[in-house]
């Protein structure tokens, strides 16, 4: 028999973690942080695990390492751009981006997730059924290429979105429409962005796609050229060189009208916590944030304050994208993670007859 359990991350935007136990093995799925301060899955009773799988190298994926050594202190699995993020001590196994391997003696295969640098699908090959863990993924990343995954009976999906569906063209439209500003004027505005996220997707749009004037900070500059580096088989076809001509041309950040692209995303450390704070007080400068909205961040009270707006950048599927995943994979059983369950009405709807579990375990 198989049994999943979802320790962090069930009915939530929490930290991702996933315990996995089969005739062969125990694994985990990712061990992360946050994203709202002090969030960190309980590990308590889950016991010793033969070894740790980690998606991707976002903080609520990555962030709680150090409680690995309650687990057996087990060795880390990520591909070889996420090992690179990871602290020098740990213990790591390199996955493929897209290809097969043996972990704990369980096959294991992966394949891009179309969300991040070196961020990747995880299919396990349990003997009674197989289970695909997307981990946090997309299917209309510019940037980022997906491989569409193979069968599985039982699927754990990113609904961080739950029933939203709305498609990424359309909101990079009404993101666009918001920074256009006055007719002929340059547009000018502060958008702070995660460097190891959406941040190079933004800037890629903005300036070659639209031929704005965008500002690049030093931390997304060094993240774009490490894309084009460490991570180059993740992206798309044809996107390392124009990505790499936009690290090298892009001037840097200033006072002079045009789109300022920095992290964090929250706006509370880094450059873009400099740039707010330059900022705030001039209106005719517009702040745009473009992802989650942390309690007691910048990103929060500057948007609760109305001096900021917040428009979504979609980097995780759409409801749509979710029931074409679970078609595609012949998916019998599906457990939605990272959103809440209230909001994921019309999806449960729409993926029968797939039966959509909200159960925090599920055994086959
Ligand atoms: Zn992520």
């Amino acid at each position: 028999m198989n049994r999943i359990q979802i320790v962090s991350g069930c009915n939530e935007k929490g930290p991702a973690c996933v315990l996995v136990e089969t005739d062969a093995a125990r694994l985990l799925l990712d061990l992360g942080y946050g994203p709202d301060p002090d969030r960190r899955p309980d590990l308590a009773g889950i016991g010793t695990v033969d070894a740790l799988l980690l998606s991707h190298g976002h903080r609520d994926h990555t962030g709680s390492l150090a409680l690995a050594r309650g687990i057996g202190d087990p060795q880390v699995w990520c591909t070889a751009p996420v090992a690179a993020m990871l602290p020098p001590e740990t213990r790591t196994a390199i996955l493929p981006s897209a290809g097969q391997c043996e972990v704990a003696g369980l096959r294991v295969q992966t394949g891009r997730n179309g969300h991040a640098p070196g961020g990747v699908w995880l299919h396990l090959g349990t003997g009674h059924g197989d289970l695909l863990y997307t981990g946090d993924c997309s299917i209309e990343s510019p940037v980022h290429a997906f491989d569409p995954p193979p069968a599985a009976r039982v699927a754990v999906v990113d609904a961080s979105y739950g029933d939203y569906d709305t498609p990424l063209t359309e909101a990079a439209q009404a993101l666009v429409d918001l920074l256009a500003g006055r007719a002929g004027a340059v547009p000018d505005a502060v958008l702070p962005v995660p460097p190891g996220g959406r941040g190079p997707e933004i800037a890629w749009y903005l300036a070659t796609r639209r031929g704005w004037p965008v500002q690049l900070g030093d931390d997304l500059r060094q993240a774009i050229e490490r894309l084009c580096v460490e991570a180059a088989h993740g992206l798309r076809p044809g996107l390392r060189e124009s990505l790499r001509d936009l690290a090298r041309s892009a001037p840097g950040l200033s006072a002079e009208p045009g789109l300022r692209l920095a992290g964090s995303a929250d706006g509370s450390t880094g450059e873009s916590a400099a740039l707010l704070e330059r900022f705030a007080d001039q209106p005719q400068v517009a702040i745009v944030f473009t992802g989650y909205l942390p309690h007691g961040s910048p990103a929060r009270a500057l948007t609760e304050a109305g001096r900021a707006r917040y428009l979504r950048w979609n980097v995780h599927p759409r409801r749509r994208d979710i029931v074409a995943l679970a078609r595609s994979c012949g998916v019998r059983h599906l457990l939605p993670a990272f959103g809440e369950h209230a909001a994921m009405a019309r999806l449960r709807a729409e993926l029968d007859p797939v039966e959509m579990i909200t159960a925090r375990e599920h055994s086959w």
